[in-house]
């Protein structure tokens, strides 16, 4: 009865006791035996546990995992990694790496020996789109050769921020080399003799004023777009009277759309309730779009500001009846630097980050900024921003 219990044991069947004696030495033994078997059940049920959690673990994470044995045979691989390096999880266990890997630089690094301890980095891709980071340790374990571990990491977001911020340092650059090249080369021109010239003089001065202008409005525009992207925490605001200030932006502008005949007209009535915002971040969204609307607006043309309260919104709205916008720039028009007639802007003095800041504006109060717009026609673009921020809600 022994021998036999001893030999299903160790064929696996732990749900097997054997009869208890009441005393000697096989009494000793079967409760031996007895304990061995509760033991090892026990030690199998935990082990199952442990590779449940580490399954659940392995399923969970972002991170594309893959281990493999001292031959390169696939011991465990995470649906991320599947997802990262394009192969299928399930079916690969089991797997020489060579077979589910396609990506050749990667299984270039996984050949070479890894030395005790040691890591190796590389950067892959794009594979399907995604560019990735891959670590390559070794781990040990007691009884067999040392194993490969591999973790992909999804760098995407980062290689894109990082072309993101490459082409914004080239786009500053040349939109600051234009300016600085004119003011230079008008400059030595007066310097070589042009500034005796009663007619040209005087011109060429006019231009470098024009230049150092464009100049300062892109200094100046792009700090405020700095400073709004920067703010992380929620913006600083307070109760506004958006009466008064856009009485007071109208104002400033009035003088500019005089010179060009144009009617400007501020309609919001004086009930408006107060909204919770930041003043002056406000009030340069607005300046930004009645800027725009005079500039683009041929002279004798019609500017309006209207701002009124619809569902908890508060809608600001700068309408102009001037040369519209195209509906195939339409959507690109809030991208920094995007003009669609780059030397008219330029000629107006417009810097490309006027929308751009609008925007910025918007979504700092959880807002948003609409245009809609006709060639020919005109522009309308309306700011929405809850009258109570969402947090306060
Ligand atoms: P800019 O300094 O060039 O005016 P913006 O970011 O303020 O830059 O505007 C981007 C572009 O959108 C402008 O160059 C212009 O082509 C177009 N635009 C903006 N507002 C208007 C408007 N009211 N009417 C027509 N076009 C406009």
């Amino acid at each position: 009865e022994l021998t036999q219990f001893a030999d299903s044991l160790a064929h696996g069947d732990l749900a097997h006791r054997i009869r208890p004696r009441a005393s000697g030495e096989i009494a000793t033994l079967s409760s031996a035996l007895n304990s061995m078997a509760d033991s090892l059940s026990k030690l199998l049920s935990s082990s199952a546990i442990e590779q449940s959690r580490l399954k659940a673990i392995l399923a969970a994470m972002s991170e594309g995992i893959i281990a493999t044995d001292d031959q390169q045979q696939i011991l465990l691989a995470n649906a991320a990694a599947g997802r990262m390096l394009d192969f299928d999880a399930e079916s690969a266990i089991g797997r020489p790496l060579w077979e589910v890997l396609r990506t050749e630089d990667l299984l270039k690094a996984t050949s070479c020996r890894l030395d005790g301890g040691k890591q190796r980095s590389i950067q892959i891709g794009p594979i399907s789109g995604r560019f990735l980071e891959v670590v390559l340790s070794q781990f040990s374990s007691p009884s067999n050769a040392p194993g490969m571990v591999i973790a992909a990491h999804d760098t995407t977001e980062t290689v894109r921020y990082e072309e993101l911020r490459k082409e914004f340092v080239a786009n500053v650059s040349h939109e600051l080399r234009t300016p600085i090249t004119a003011i230079k080369g008008f400059a030595e021109t007066l310097r070589c003799g042009a500034i005796q010239d009663p007619q040209q003089g005087p011109r060429f001065l006019a231009i470098i004023e024009k230049h150092a202008e464009l100049l300062k409005s892109l200094v100046d525009d792009l700090l405020d777009l700095a400073q709004i992207e920067a703010q992380t925490d929620p913006i600083h605001r307070s109760p506004v009277d958006l009466a008064k200030l856009i009485n007071d932006v109208v104002e400033l502008h009035a003088p500019t759309a005089q010179q060009k005949r144009q009617i400007l007209r501020g309609e919001v009535p004086a009930d408006l309730p107060a909204v919770f915002a930041n003043s002056d971040y406000l009030e340069r969204a607005i300046s930004n779009l009645l800027d725009n609307a005079i500039k683009y607006t041929p002279e004798g043309g019609t500017i309006s500001v209207a701002a009124r309260v619809e569902k908890s919104r508060t809608i600001i709205e700068v309408a102009d009846n001037g040369i519209g916008i195209p509906p195939d720039d339409l959507p690109r028009i809030f991208e920094r630097f995007y003009r669609v007639d780059r030397s008219r802007s330029r000629a107006m003095g417009g810097t490309g980050l006027g929308l751009s800041i609008v925007k910025h504006v918007a979504q700092a109060h959880a807002g948003t900024v609409i245009v809609t717009s006709t060639v020919g026609k005109g522009s309308t673009f309306a700011l929405e921003i809850p009258l109570i921020p969402p947090a306060q809600q």
